[in-house]
């Protein structure tokens, strides 16, 4: 479809980027990334026109986003078109302009476009073998000062090698660690380090991309003043641990990142946390959040472990849920015997399936006037139903009245 509009308005368009390399590797790829040798805003705009799909447009970059209802999106960029002085040349300019979008981009694996056009349709464009990279599971930066102009490349060199079990290649691991070493990481954006974080956590491999960024001494940068070893297991085991409780059938612990900063600053000061927190902008619910978490993961994580025996599930319902549920995951990767995993499944189902039947209507029916009493009156009701000891509501409804 695409490639017939270019036709029409006399342009040239390919696939570029992620997309190209997730064809080859023979996976879906969610978000398409255009490269349109002409005007990429209207040629967005008749695309999205055919499929009733709305486009937001960034008239200063010469790029637009397409954007379907079902998350969907198509980023179009349009290839700077420079003018040269020889129109003799003009098929070399137009491949030239393509070649410079592409050589903008990080990895030789992520540098590759497709053409789009009828006439040349499916042809790979390949300036930099990034197709031979890919069939040698290599990570090969497209020239030696390519972490220098974007040290965040560090951070998604480190991404795509371990979500696809590549190797950074010799020569470009020697360039990072050169700007490692170089202090470059510090200059850089806490916003934009956030963002290429946050990819990360969503990563099923997550854990092993951050135990390289401490192999890379990439993580003090990252993270100042938190001791990586200490927080390793948890890390190891988030991922799985995240995934069990989604099994379970129960609520997804959301933000990812605020469930991956939680496990990464566990075992840090408040002082530290908080920094941290303060240095990606993290919200002040989510930093309240956290801080919660760091004071009780330790007593909860006794209690699944029976340490304080014979509390009564009232009172073990009351410790856990001082936590909050973006702290679940790390809950349970860090116990590690099966008992104390299981009893952790337990105790969240009868909490979850413990809420009194009877209303703060009922109350109000007995006489009271509504006010700190009513909380008072239905707690109780509820740690008395935690321990089993109401079942029916006509039950709830005499302990009420007592
Ligand atoms: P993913 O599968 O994680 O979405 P992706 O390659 O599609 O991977 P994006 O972040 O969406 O990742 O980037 C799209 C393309 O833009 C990349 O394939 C790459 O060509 C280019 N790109 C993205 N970020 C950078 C960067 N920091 N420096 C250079 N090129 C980049």
């Amino acid at each position: 479809e695409a490639g017939q509009i270019a036709d029409r308005m006399g342009y040239k368009i390919y696939a570029a980027g992620g997309v190209v390399r997730d064809i080859l590797l023979g996976q879906e790829s969610l978000d398409v990334d255009l490269v349109v040798e002409g005007n990429g805003i209207l040629l967005a705009e008749e695309l999205a026109k055919l499929y009733d799909a709305r486009v937001r447009q960034h008239q200063n970059f010469g790029t637009a986003e397409i954007l379907f209802s079902d998350d969907f999106k198509i980023d179009v960029a349009t290839a700077r078109v420079e003018f040269y002085a020889y129109p003799a040349a003009l098929p070399q300019v137009e491949s030239s302009t393509l070649h410079q979008d592409l050589y903008r981009r990080d990895f030789t694996i992520n540098a590759m476009a497709v053409a789009l056009n009828e006439s040349s349709y499916g042809n790979l464009i390949d300036f930099f073998d990034g197709r031979k990279d890919l069939q040698e599971h290599t990570v090969r930066v497209l020239h030696n000062l390519s972490f220098i102009e974007d040290p965040t490349r560090i951070l998604r060199a480190i991404r795509f090698e371990q979500r696809y079990g590549f190797k950074i290649e010799p020569q470009t691991l020697k360039f990072l660690n050169e700007t490692v070493n170089r202090d470059v990481l510090s200059r850089v954006s806490n916003e934009r380090i956030g963002e290429e974080l946050k990819h990360i956590f969503l990563e099923p491999q997550a854990g092993i991309m951050l135990r390289r960024m401490n192999e890379l001494a990439v993580w003090p940068f990252i993270f100042p003043g938190v001791n990586y070893s200490e927080i390793e297991p948890a890390l190891m085991n988030l991922h799985r641990a995240l995934q069990q409780i989604i099994d379970w059938g129960m609520k997804v612990p959301e933000p990812r990142w605020l469930v991956y900063l939680i496990a990464i600053l566990h075992r840090s000061d408040a002082e530290v946390a908080r920094a941290v927190c303060e240095q990606y902008a993290v919200d002040k619910r989510s930093t309240e959040k956290l801080l919660a978490a760091l004071q009780g993961w330790n007593r909860s994580a006794d209690v699944l472990r029976q340490k304080p025996q014979h509390l009564k599930v009232s009172q073990q319902a009351q410790i856990l849920l001082q936590m909050p549920w973006e702290s679940s995951p790390l809950l349970l990767a860090i116990l590690n015997d099966e008992e104390s995993q299981e009893r952790f499944r337990q105790l969240l189902n009868i909490i979850r399936d413990s809420k009194p039947k009877t209303s703060g209507e009922y109350i109000r029916n007995l006489g009271y006037r509504p006010g700190p009493v009513y909380r008072e009156v239905l707690d109780a009701l509820w740690r008395e139903k935690l321990d089993g000891n109401l079942d029916t509501e006509e039950e709830e409804q005499a302990f009420m009245r007592d």
